[in-house]
């Protein structure tokens, strides 16, 4: 039975463009995040994909409160987080924390790895004092990190290790949720394996959920239990990993999957990339109808006349294409 811990709810963030020096006046919005209604399942991880600027960092922000939405509902745990008050917030906050793409630049290079393991214990009064000492070495050896490293700084680590202290960090605060922005986009290919071995680990051995963000759908297809596409702020496909990976439906989900490399030499000779022309559309002057027919092999007229609805196709699938029954 669905159990949800955070629902989306035509969630829409749009940033007012404003020109004129003397009369500023709004001219026009981003559309970072378009209208995203999904929810993610108490220990599911949701993989989140889609090109560079196509709002998945925005999207995690606004469930974050880190950016206000300008319309739609978040709702965490059964409370639509716009009508919480500060503190409240504060505890949604705990509840649902953040691992970023850099962790150089998400660490304090000031702090040893125990002053930043420590701190959150102690701002949100999580243990007495004499207590964080053995919660800091419990956070360490949870992410497989010798506590006796505890007094280095982060400029002393490698980029997985540093990677390893900002997953022990968000994890110090017992979250129910942990959204991970392209945590391993900046590290070295042995090292992703790992860091993804871990958030699966801990997701299972935690029961936590996940939304795992990243540009390339070769690094969420192993972790996902199930896949969303986004586009020009929008998800244009959502459905179980394994369905999204072996069957994309969308247009836009195919051209990502044929760009997954396979291991079998075989396979890898025969594989038939789908290249898409030109750049994705502006958030700013987003195209009639279809956000993807610019770049759609089998767009057609009708593709530009409205925005296509989210449709179900297979047991547990939405597609958003006019065309899905003649493609
Ligand atoms: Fe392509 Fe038309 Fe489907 Fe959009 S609605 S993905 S343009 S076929």
């Amino acid at each position: 039975m669905a159990d949800p811990i955070l629902e989306l709810t035509d969630v829409r963030t749009h940033f007012p463009v404003h020109s004129g020096f003397v009369m500023r006046r709004e001219t026009g919005s981003v559309k970072a995040v378009d209208g995203v209604t999904l929810s993610v399942e108490r220990g599911e991880v949701l993989g989140l994909v889609g090109e560079s600027g196509c709002g998945k960092s925005t999207l995690a922000r606004t469930i974050m409160q880190l950016v206000p939405a300008t319309s739609g509902t978040v709702v965490l745990n059964g409370r639509n987080l716009a009508t919480c008050s500060p503190d409240e917030i504060l505890g949604a906050r705990r509840a649902m924390q953040m691992v970023f793409q850099d962790p150089y630049a998400s660490l304090n290079p000031r702090l040893t790895v125990h002053a930043t393991l420590a701190e959150p214990l102690r701002v949100h009064r999580l243990r007495r004092p004499e207590d964080v000492d053995a919660r800091v070495t419990e956070l360490m050896e949870l992410v497989g990190l010798a506590p006796r490293f505890r007094r280095k700084y982060p400029h002393e680590f490698s980029g997985g290790q540093r990677q390893r202290i900002a997953i022990a960090r968000a994890l110090a605060l017992e979250p129910k949720v942990i959204i991970a922005d392209e945590p391993v986009s900046a590290l070295d290919v042995s090292i992703q394996a790992q860091i993804l071995n871990l958030l699966s680990q801990l997701r299972r051995e935690m029961d936590l959920s996940l939304i795992f963000i990243a540009h390339d759908l070769s690094v969420v297809k192993h972790i996902s239990d199930r896949i969303a596409v986004m586009y020009l702020g929008k998800i244009v496909e959502l459905g179980p990993a394994v369905d999204v990976i072996e069957r994309p439906r969308h247009p836009y989900t195919r051209a990502l999957v044929s760009a997954i490399p396979t291991a079998d030499p075989d396979v890898e000779r025969t594989r038939q990339r789908i290249v898409l022309a030109g750049d994705p559309p502006s958030p700013l002057h987003p195209p009639e109808g279809c956000p993807f027919h610019p770049r759609c092999a089998y767009a057609l007229e009708k593709c530009k006349a409205a925005v296509p609805p989210l449709i179900a196709d297979t047991p547990g699938r939405v597609v958003a294409c006019v065309r899905l029954d003649e493609i």
